[in-house]
Order: C-alpha cells, then sequence, then structure tokens
C-alpha cells in the first residue's frame, strides 16, 4: 500500500470529517472530470479515425453491491498518472489552514481543486479503473480513504475511466444508500450537471402496456439526462444565477460563488461565445509565480486548450472563463495556435468587453466593483504602469485610490469632477495604510484647508502616478512636494526672511545627522505639529521603501534625498532657537531625535535603535 503524500492527508482527513456538509456535489465533481476527459480526447479524435467517437458518461447505481458507478470513454489515465493526479494534491509551499475556522476550511478545499477526492465524503472505498488513450493496459487504483491507496494492472476494453464508488454505511447523518435511487440520481444531474456537453446516461426503469393486451411490463431503458447544450450557448435570459454558480465552481473549483457573471454572444469579425467570472476572492497563489492566468478556449464546442494564456492581457489575468469560437481553425496546432492572427483578435474581442464591462460595473453596481478592486485592483493597477504605460488610457479610469475626504476608494474621475476652483493639482500622500497617512503630518495642512487627498498605499500607487502623469490636465502632486502652492505672496516673504535668520541654526542641525539629510528646513505644511520628514527629487519616501524591498541587502541603495522640516509657528522651533544660543551640543541631540522619530512616521526603521533609546533617555532626564 502506498501512502498518500503528507498534503494530501491532510486534506482528506479533513474532508472525510464531513467538514463539508453538502456532500452530494462528489457526483458534480466526478461528472465534471469525466467531461473534461471527453474533452480531452475529443480533441485528438479529431486527427485520430480509430479514435471512440459515441462519448458518453454513464452511471449505474447497484443496489444490491451498494456501488455507484460512473464511467466515461474519455482519456483515461495511464499507471503515472494515477499516481500523479490521485495520490498528491496540493503539493503547493503556501498550504495553510486553521482546524478551527469551518469557513476558511471549505474555501481550502475549494482553492486546492480537491474535486476528485470528494468521493470520500460518500464512499468508504472508491476504485478506479483507467485505460489511457493510445495503451493496451489498464490499472486500478484503489483506495480506503485517508490510510493510502493501491495500484495494479488490470483490464478494460477502451480508453476511459470507471470509477466505482463502496458507499458508506448509513449513519446519524446520513443515508448513503440514497445515491443508489434513480430520482435521485437524476435529481443531481439536472441540479448541477445538466450543462455538460456530453450526455450523461442511465439505464431506467420503466413500464409500459404488453402489445397484446392491458397488462404492464417493465423493462429497462438507457435515458440521457442532461439537457447537453453548454451553458455559454445558452440564452442568456434562460441562465439562473445559481446555474452560473454551479458551472462555475464545478469548473474551477472554487466555491465562493462569483462577484460578477460576464456572459455575452459577440458577433464582428469573428464571432464567439464568452463566459466570464470575475472570482470573489484571489485565488492561494494568486500573487505567486505559480498563478497562471488564461481561458479555454473551444471551437465549436471542442476544447482546444485548456488555459490560454493569450486570451487574456495581464491585467485581466484574474478572470476566469470560456471563450467559444467556431471561427478558429481546429487542426491548427497548439503551438501555432499562439502566433495566430484570428487568436489576437478573439483576444483583442475578449479585452474589448472585458473593458466596457468593468466600466458598466463601476457605474451601475459600485459596491460589486469596489469589492472586485479590492481583491484584484493592484493587478489592474500593474497595467496602466507595466509596457511603458501603453495601457494607460484604457485603464485610468479603472483604479480607485482611498480618498481623504470622502473616506473611501474614488476614482480620478470623481476627484477632478470635486476639484477646487483654481486648484490645479490632484494631491496624495504616501504610506502604509490610509490611518497611518492620516496622522502624517504633512497631509495636516493640506487637510485643513478642505483639500481632498489620495492616499496611496500599495507598492505601485506612486509608480502609477509618474506614468500618468495628469489627469485632465491636472498635475499629480505629492504633500511631499516642496512648493504645495498653499502660500500667499506675504507668506512666502516672511518665510523666506525667516529662513534666512536661521540658517546657522539649520546648517548645524544637519551637520548633526551626518549626511541623513540633504537639508533642514522651514516648513509651509505643518499646522500643529513640529516637525516632519518629507523628499525631494525624483525618488520618494515610499518608493525608497519600495526599492530596499525588492533588491534586499545587497543591491545599489535607491534613495530619497529627504529634507527634515520644521514648523517655525510650534513652540518647539522657539526651544530650538534658544537652545542653539547656549547649548549647542543638546540642539544636536534634539536633531537626531527628531531626524529618528520623523522616521517611524513615515514607516522605516530607526537606524540605531539602541543609540536612540538611549538619546531619548538622557533628553528626557535633563
Ligand atoms: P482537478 O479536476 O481540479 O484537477 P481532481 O482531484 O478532480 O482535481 O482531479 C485530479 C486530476 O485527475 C485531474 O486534473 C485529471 O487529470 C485526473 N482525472 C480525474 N478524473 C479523471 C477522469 N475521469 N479521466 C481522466 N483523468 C481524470
Amino acid at each position: 500500500m502506498k501512502q498518500f503524500k503528507t498534503e494530501s492527508k491532510r486534506i482528506l482527513d479533513l474532508m472525510i470529517n464531513s467538514i463539508y456538509t453538502n456532500r452530494e456535489i462528489f457526483l458534480r465533481e466526478i461528472v465534471s472530470n469525466a467531461s473534461d476527459a471527453i474533452d480531452k480526447l475529443h480533441f485528438l479524435s479529431l486527427t485520430d479515425s480509430k479514435a471512440d467517437k459515441d462519448f458518453a458518461i454513464t452511471l449505474a447505481p447497484d443496489k444490491g453491491a451498494r456501488t455507484l458507478t460512473i464511467a466515461d470513454n474519455g482519456v483515461g489515465m495511464s499507471r503515472e498518472e494515477l499516481e500523479k493526479n490521485l495520490g498528491t494534491i496540493a503539493e503547493s509551499g503556501t498550504f495553510r489552514f486553521k482546524k478551527d475556522n469551518e469557513a476558511e476550511k471549505n474555501e481550502l478545499i475549494g482553492q486546492f481543486g480537491v474535486g476528485f477526492y470528494s468521493a470520500f465524503m460518500v464512499a468508504k472505498k472508491v476504485e478506479v479503473l483507467s485505460r489511457a488513450y493510445g495503451e493496451e493496459r489498464a490499472h486500478l487504483w484503489i483506495s480506503e480513504g485517508s490510510e493510502g491507496y493501491s495500484i495494479a494492472e488490470a483490464e478494460r476494453e477502451n480508453s476511459g475511466t470507471t470509477i466505482t464508488l463502496h458507499l458508506k454505511d448509513k449513519d446519524e447523518d446520513c443515508d448513503y444508500a440514497k445515491y443508489l435511487e434513480e430520482y435521485e440520481l437524476v435529481s443531481l444531474v439536472k441540479k448541477y450537471s445538466d450543462y455538460i456537453r456530453y450526455p450523461i446516461r442511465m439505464e431506467r426503469a420503466k413500464s409500459r402496456k404488453k402489445e397484446d393486451g392491458d397488462e404492464y411490463e417493465s423493462y429497462k431503458e438507457w435515458d440521457t439526462l442532461n439537457s447537453m447544450v453548454p451553458i455559454w450557448r445558452q440564452n442568456k435570459r434562460s441562465v439562473k444565477k445559481e446555474q452560473y454558480d454551479e458551472f462555475y465552481s464545478a469548473k474551477f473549483h472554487d466555491y465562493t460563488p462569483p462577484l460578477k457573471v460576464i456572459h455575452a454572444g459577440i458577433e464582428g469579425t469573428l464571432n464567439f461565445s464568452l463566459l466570464l467570472f470575475i472570482p470573489a476572492k484571489a485565488p492561494y497563489d494568486y500573487f505567486s509565480k505559480d498563478y497562471q492566468k488564461g481561458l479555454q478556449l473551444y471551437s465549436n464546442g471542442v476544447l482546444i486548450m485548456d488555459k490560454c494564456a493569450d486570451l487574456l492581457p495581464d491585467y485581466f489575468g484574474f478572470m476566469r472563463g470560456v471563450v467559444d469560437c467556431g471561427d478558429i481553425s481546429l487542426n491548427i496546432s497548439r503551438e501555432m495556435l499562439q502566433q495566430d492572427r484570428q487568436l489576437r483578435s478573439l483576444a483583442q474581442g475578449v479585452e474589448k468587453r472585458i473593458l466596457s464591462e468593468l466600466k458598466k460595473l463601476l457605474d451601475k453596481d459600485r459596491e460589486t466593483y469596489d469589492k472586485m478592486f479590492a481583491e484584484f485592483g493592484v493587478t489592474l493597477k500593474f497595467g496602466i504602469y507595466n509596457n511603458y504605460g501603453m495601457k494607460k488610457d484604457d485603464l485610468k479610469d479603472l483604479v480607485l485610490f482611498y480618498s481623504s475626504t470622502e473616506k473611501k476608494p474614488v476614482t480620478l474621475k470623481e476627484y477632478v469632477s470635486r476639484i477646487r476652483e483654481g486648484q490645479d493639482s490632484i494631491y496624495y500622500a504616501c504610506g502604509e495604510n490610509a490611518q497611518q497617512i492620516d496622522r502624517n503630518p504633512k497631509t495636516e495642512l493640506l487637510k485643513e484647508k478642505g483639500f481632498e487627498i489620495l492616499y496611496l498605499t500599495d507598492n505601485v500607487d506612486e509608480f502609477v502616478l509618474k506614468v500618468l502623469d495628469s489627469y485632465q490636465d491636472k498635475k499629480f502632486k505629492s504633500a511631499d512636494a516642496k512648493d504645495l502652492g498653499l502660500e500667499t505672496e506675504e507668506e512666502k516673504d516672511q518665510a523666506k526672511k525667516e529662513a534666512e535668520d536661521n540658517k546657522p541654526l539649520f546648517d548645524f542641525m544637519k551637520e548633526s545627522l551626518s549626511g541623513a539629510v540633504k537639508e533642514v528646513r522651514l516648513s509651509n505644511r505643518l499646522k500643529s505639529n513640529a516637525f516632519c520628514l518629507t523628499a525631494d527629487g525624483e525618488v520618494s519616501l515610499e518608493m525608497e521603501k519600495v526599492f530596499k524591498q525588492m533588491q534586499g541587502k545587497n543591491g545599489m541603495p535607491v534613495e530619497a534625498e529627504k529634507a527634515l522640516e520644521l514648523n517655525p509657528a510650534h513652540p518647539l522651533f522657539e526651544k530650538l532657537k534658544r537652545l542653539f544660543e547656549t547649548d549647542k551640543d543638546t540642539v544636536s541631540k534634539y536633531a537626531k531625535i527628531l531626524y529618528n522619530q520623523s522616521l517611524v512616521t513615515e514607516g522605516f526603521p530607526v537606524e540605531d535603535p539602541g543609540e536612540f533609546a538611549a538619546l531619548v533617555t538622557e533628553v528626557l532626564s535633563n
């Protein structure tokens, strides 16, 4: 007996202990795997005349043996595939789960696509007899649950897979024998698998009048249980939300219903059906290198490619779904598909549609849009930033930033629609989160004067604004900018004089900080706060952090040109002036404390925490 790989064992245990209460979904999972397997062979069979063309999935309940058998004549699995596909799941290193959190567990199952394993919710023993297309030998995989599995050589007439479920004994939760009842199976197929494109057949007991008289006789007949029209080919009006949700979870193993469904028949140079979903949650590997974007590509109902990456630009990489286009030629090889002209124009059509649907969502259903953006907004922002801003005009109206006055994410258009007369800049400030930025001294005066400020909290945000440069002729201006344009001429003159008068103090403080700042100067952006740290030049404080993160310890440091600003109206400034006359040594200590404190406010680590702590204690004790 072989052991399951450890991760599989944990998930299996989790599953078998019936954390997923909706056990009936096992049938949906097995049937959609069967349908996928037929899809794969269907494609091959177009070029191979020997392949079986009478594709079907059959259900066979056997009350005597207490088994339910589900068979398909798809591609099947080789010995290695049985090992790989059914012996391992969730190898990913990001595997985490909390034992006590129901919701999280459910999500986990969805995320890892443990479709096949759901069989163990109803079966105490599962047998998988499979023969891979093109192979002579079949193999029988048997498992009784989390302990492990065995594989042995076996016989099977044609390629395909037969799964036999030995149903569990009745317990207080469930009488599993119900999954042997015809009506139960019929209704499960209708409910979950009606759209499956291949016939799901079952032999059913029927009765009819005997030809010679009034007596009835019973007989058996194979029935097709599903209507077989793929959901994306059905009329939008006749498809219910539940059907979309079911299709989505069966196809993409995500048990959280999608945020939004886009279903369209598109006519143009190419005609195609499009069925897209915006997931409610980013998949567990979404922000890792393992994540693969892409849509399923069908041609007239034949699956050509499972994840066609070229159909989705990176900035819509979070979308899932299906494109079915009859105009794409079928006999084209998968490698050639990548350069195919038709494929490119199909991709353009898809992109155009997604753009217009997202705009519509933003206008008509802001709540859903906000949810989408919270989950995937960063992807859209990267879309603006990447490729030298090639797509910035398409995407600039789709991004949101948190607004200081609205207290929620807003579009640039909304900001500009409220802009005050004579205001020619869109103000922004950066930081870890909105709360932190809100407390930053630098935003104080702007807020006090009633300006709206965009709070940028994603690493990519500032780069996005740099690429955009302006929006509707309004330049983006950082709360760090040397001249915020808030002062009157009179105030400016006064500030200039004060700066000149105190130049020796500022120079002395700068010296004390031995090169950490480029300048110590008067501030024109503070109100009640005594001091703040700003950056001049191209590299902002936030960018310095981003570069540090990217480069780690070794790279050439990219640093902001920092300036320590003092508020002339604050009592601390008076104190510094006085001390400068009498006790320069203390001014030097103050300078270090103020600088380090401003680093903390900006979310930087203190340069030498030990020295800083000692200094603070010393000054406090004086
Ligand atoms: P998923 O469908 O998300 O990949 P499953 O656990 O349901 O996860 O299935 C694992 C893999 O086993 C499938 O990807 C497929 O390669 C293979 N598989 C499952 N059922 C069949 C089948 N009936 N025929 C051929 N391959 C199958």
